[in-house]
This record gives structure tokens, C-alpha cells and sequence, in this order.
């Protein structure tokens, strides 16, 4: 994801920063233009005789540009209930919104019990995960919520804990409805769960990649008999018992996915192949942005000489504005370029991990097949994109 700067002094912000530290403003994230913005409250009643208090209306406006003074997006806006709560979301409502909730959180229909010890942290760091997630599929033109149409519905969120006695959560998708076990938050746990299940990564982002890659299978297939046709040739057939798969697959795994798949699950069912698949290319997405925002550039040695790369923006290249020679060629043309750069840009992120002892951030090989799939997959995004307003 790309970084910000504050909308008042110009300094360095991150997204799910809550205040500017140079300045000191609150900041809030417009889910509209995408913009970290500093906020100021708006007073209420008069300042002439004295009843003038600061913020007691809920209301806030963007700060001014400490140099030219001009406020932009205009109007009044709120903070998200679960800033004003539990100071665990950023994201702003505009003020003649009649929900309370931001975009983001008012797709969330469960939270645990937050009086229980550890869980507010536990649900707040998975709702940090859904805002990384809902800004990319936002910039992707595949939120609802800021594209504004395009026939796609929203997902909706229950994040839940085991109860003892009862049966254990499973994360999962059903129909439109995203389940997380907030266990998952917990560094130490997931952990676990990674090393007992043999698998190289596991992460919140991940869980929620995957999980967001269910639900756009459904809108993307499931009343198109061509579209349906065209995603069999490429994953296979999605009509086979999906419980049966599943269960041979964990009694007896694939040793040899390595050669077409992203992951070892991937091979269990054609419906996890297009879910780790999906996760992956979102994962592309998102580390090229940042490496674009910050402008990276590096050399790579190979057999035929050194091969220069300058890191595009993903989104620009997508709307043919980094690349504009490539205007004719065919969408999956840039993908490839996209490709190449982010598994560039996953060399040296692998290797800089190294020289600080650490794992590997992106422990994945991309093989031909795999880079067909992803390219299936970037068509679609393409398609969809050109269907609603994408920013
Ligand atoms: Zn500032
Ligand atoms: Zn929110
Ligand atoms: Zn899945």
C-alpha cells in the first residue's frame, strides 16, 4: 500500500495512523478518495457569548493546508463508532450518512465479547486487516461501497471465538458471510497453527485474501455459464464433492503441487485453488504498490546480464497510464511486467529478511502454471474494473 502525507503539514502518515505526530491533528481516512486527512472539530454554538465548545457536535472537518489554508474534500464528516469507541478504526462517515459506521466496519455483523480479556485487541488488529483489504479491492474497483455500482454486493464479517464446550470456530465462507476465528490475532497461536499444518505463511491479510476470494467466485460465476466454462479450463472442476476433496486432501497431501500450485491447500479443491490463487495476486498487488511509492529501483544479476527494474504503480499501469505504449496490447500483457516486478521486488525483500535472520517474507515460487492462473484472475479484475467507476 502506498504511504500518505498528512493533509495539513505534508508529513509522513500510514494509513491506520490515529494522529500526525508532527502536528498533532487526528486523522481520519476518507473511504472515497482514499485519503488520509487531518481533521479538526467542529465547533458549535456561538462564539459571542461564550457558549462556543469544541467538538461536542461529533462533527469534523479537514484541516486546512498549514501553507495555502484550502481544505479539500469539503463538508462535515464523523469518525467510524469504533473510533469513537474503542479508538479502533480511522475511517470517516460522511456527516449526512445515517450510519454510524464506517464502510468498513458496518460489513461486520459479529464481534466477540470485547469484556473478555485480550479480545478488543484481537478484533481491533483483524478490522486493521479488513481496511488493508477493503482499500485494495477499493482501488481495484471492486468495492461497492466506493465504485458505486457494478453489481457486485458487499461481503459481511462475523469474527468469533471458541467457546468451550461448543464447537470450534472455523474460518470459512458461506455464502456472502466471511467467518474468522479471532484466535488468529493472536501472533503466538497462529503460529502454532502454521507449524502444525506445515504451511510457510499464515497471516490475518492472508485469512482475509482468501476468504474475500470465495465471495468473489460467486459474484464472478455463478449466474455466468460462459464465465464458469472459461474458469474450468484453467482450475478445474468446481463441482466435485468439496467436502470429499477436502478430506483427502489432509489425509493424504499432494507432495507434488509445487509444480502448478501456490500452495499445497491450493490442490485440495478447485474452489482453494482459485481462493489461494486470488490471495496471491492481491498480495502482488499490494507489495508492488508500496514498492512504487517509494519509487523502488534495483538490479537483479542474471545469466544474460543485469536487468534494470523501476517498480510501477500496479493501479496507474492497470489504467494504462505508466505504460501507455502497451495501450493495444492485450490486458495480460502488463500483467506479465507486473509479475516479473513483484516477484523481483520479493527476491530482495527476501533476501534483506535474510541478512536480519528472519524468515522469508514471501516463501512462495511461481511457476508457469501458477502465473497463467494469476493472469485468468487479472483479466477479470480488468473486466470488472472497466464495469464500475474504479478510482
Ligand atoms: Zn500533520
Ligand atoms: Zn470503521
Ligand atoms: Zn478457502
Amino acid at each position: 500500500m502506498k504511504t500518505f502525507q498528512c493533509s495539513h503539514c505534508q508529513s509522513l502518515v500510514f494509513f491506520n495512523d490515529l494522529i500526525c505526530l508532527n502536528c498533532q491533528h487526528s486523522l481520519g481516512f476518507d473511504p472515497c478518495s482514499l485519503t488520509l486527512l487531518a481533521m479538526t472539530p467542529v465547533s458549535q454554538g456561538s462564539a459571542e457569548d461564550n457558549t462556543q465548545t469544541i467538538g461536542s457536535s461529533g462533527l469534523w472537518q479537514v484541516a486546512g493546508d498549514a501553507s495555502t489554508e484550502q481544505a479539500s474534500p469539503a463538508g462535515a464528516f464523523r469518525f467510524c463508532r469504533n473510533h469513537t469507541d474503542h479508538r479502533a478504526c480511522n475511517f470517516l462517515v460522511a456527516e449526512d450518512d445515517p450510519e454510524g459506521y464506517c464502510v468498513s466496519c458496518r460489513q461486520t455483523r459479529v464481534i466477540p465479547n470485547l469484556d473478555m480479556p485480550g479480545n478488543l485487541q484481537r478484533w481491533a488488529t483483524i478490522e486493521h486487516a479488513k481496511r488493508r483489504l477493503f482499500y485494495t479491492l477499493a482501488k481495484l474497483g471492486l468495492e461497492e461501497a466506493v465504485s458505486g455500482g457494478g453489481g457486485l454486493r458487499t461481503p459481511a464479517y462475523e469474527f468469533l471465538e471458541d467457546i468451550p464446550g461448543e464447537i470450534p470456530v472455523m474460518t470459512g465462507h458461506d455464502d456472502g458471510l466471511i467467518t474468522i476465528n479471532i484466535a488468529e490475532a493472536d501472533d503466538a497461536e497462529r503460529t502454532r497453527r502454521r507449524v502444525d499444518l506445515h504451511e510457510p505463511y499464515r497471516t490475518l491479510l492472508g485469512h482475509l485474501r482468501h476468504e474475500v476470494g470465495h465471495y468473489f467466485w460467486d459474484q464472478f460465476f455463478l449466474n455466468d455459464p460462459q464465465a464458469i466454462h472459461d474458469f474450468r479450463e484453467i482450475f478445474g472442476d468446481e463441482t466435485l464433492d468439496y467436502g470429499q476433496a477436502l478430506q483427502q486432501h489432509y489425509q493424504q497431501p499432494r507432495g507434488d503441487w509445487q509444480s502448478a500450485y501456490v500452495s499445497s491447500y491450493a490442490t485440495s479443491h478447485p474452489w482453494e485453488d482459485w481462493a489461494e490463487t486470488w490471495a496471491h495476486y492481491l498480495h502482488l498487488i499490494d507489495l508492488l504498490e508500496t514498492a512504487a511509492n517509494y519509487q523502488m529501483a534495483f538490479t537483479l544479476k542474471s545469466p544474460y546480464g543485469p536487468i534494470s527494474v523501476r517498480c510501477l504503480d500496479p493501479y496507474a499501469a492497470m489504467a494504462g497510464l505508466a505504460t501507455p505504449q502497451d495501450a493495444d496490447a492485450p490486458p495480460s500483457a502488463g500483467l506479465i511486467e507486473l509479475l516479473n516486478q513483484g516477484m523481483g521486488v520479493s527476491l530482495v525483500l527476501n533476501s534483506l529478511n535474510r541478512s536480519l535472520g528472519q524468515e522469508d517474507a514471501y516463501p512462495f515460487a511461481l511457476t508457469t502454471p501458477v502465473l497463467h492462473k494469476l493472469g485468468f484472475i487479472h483479466e477479470i479484475v480488468q473486466r470488472k474494473r472497466s464495469e464500475s467507476c474504479a478510482i
